[in-house]
């Protein structure tokens, strides 16, 4: 007989969708959704399955008067790096090419933070790092 036990919270993917609003050729992220009750987790896959990331979309997108909307989404990789897999790639892919404005991706590893933009007729392709001029 096998035992089968789920991994560890900090073992599974997590994630949700970014919420923000377009200023010229800016994406001002203002929020994001977590994980919801009936979202799928597995150590190499997160499946927004809850509709409680929509609702909330929803909600800002009402009280902004149409200003804030999804303008991307972000997970989890239980890994020290964050590196996009194909699987990811391959969303991402299908996600931009019926996208009107800009798509932000964002990885979180243990370590490390991915950020990707991606438009219409262009692949997700890592955001450029500045350094913080404050600094
Ligand atoms: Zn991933």
């Amino acid at each position: 007989m096998a035992v089968y036990s789920l991994p560890s919270e900090s073992g599974r993917e997590a994630g949700g969708i970014l919420l923000g609003s377009y200023r010229g050729p800016h994406v001002d992220v203002v929020a994001c959704t977590g994980p919801i009750a009936l979202d799928r987790r597995g150590v190499f896959f997160f499946d927004r399955q809850d509709p409680g990331h929509q609702e909330i979309a929803m909600r800002y997108w009402q009280c902004s008067g149409g200003r804030v909307t999804c303008v991307g989404e972000w997970h989890t990789h239980p890994a020290d790096e964050a590196i996009p897999s194909r699987v990811d790639r391959a969303t991402w892919r299908d996600q931009v090419q019926t996208a009107d404005a800009p798509r932000v991706y964002v990885i979180v590893g243990r370590k490390a933070i991915w950020c990707g933009v991606g438009l219409r007729f262009h692949a997700v392709s890592e955001a450029q790092r500045i350094s913080d001029p404050e600094t």
